[in-house]
């Protein structure tokens, strides 16, 4: 677990990561139900999605789209036990505890606060990840986690 300025600040020094932004049908999911409701997502997301000791689909339990909590956890690496380990020290192969859960959630909460209140302006082109340009049509059913591509 990092301390969150520190980690944020490495984030935005992340080409990959700092691509993410809130917006569209996931901006607009939060804003609706708001973010006592989009929090309470987040939890049962990493307890049932990266809390085990072996999730499920590891590295690929993610997706792009449809939920704003989806978007924070690939712009702030906690779309995966391997980003959880690279980017916030907390090892595979064991479950998270509590206070790990709690920690993973917070970050997600304050990504998720900062594109609310304005965020960094857009910028680049939303089908390009790691600088693989892929048409549009395609971005729909692409997972990213962490240099790994797959078009579903
Ligand atoms: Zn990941």
């Amino acid at each position: 677990m990092r301390d969150l300025d520190d980690l944020f600040e490495a984030l935005k020094r992340s080409e990959f990561r700092s691509r993410f932004r809130l917006r569209g049908r996931e901006a607009a999911s939060l804003q609706q139900r708001g973010m006592d409701i989009i929090l309470a997502h987040a939890r049962d997301f990493v307890e049932q999605r990266l809390a085990p000791s072996e999730p499920a689909n590891d590295g690929r339990q993610t997706p792009m789209r449809n939920h704003p909590v989806f978007v924070a956890q690939h712009a702030t690496a906690t779309c995966c036990r391997g980003c959880l380990e690279k980017w916030h020290g907390i090892p595979k192969g064991r479950a998270l505890s509590d206070r790990e859960v709690q920690y993973v959630v917070a970050v997600i909460r304050r990504w998720l606060c900062d594109q609310q209140n304005g965020g960094p302006p857009q910028s680049g082109c939303r089908g390009c990840v790691r600088k693989k340009r892929l048409p549009a049509r395609s971005y729909g059913t692409m997972m990213v986690c962490d240099g790994l591509v797959v078009i579903g």
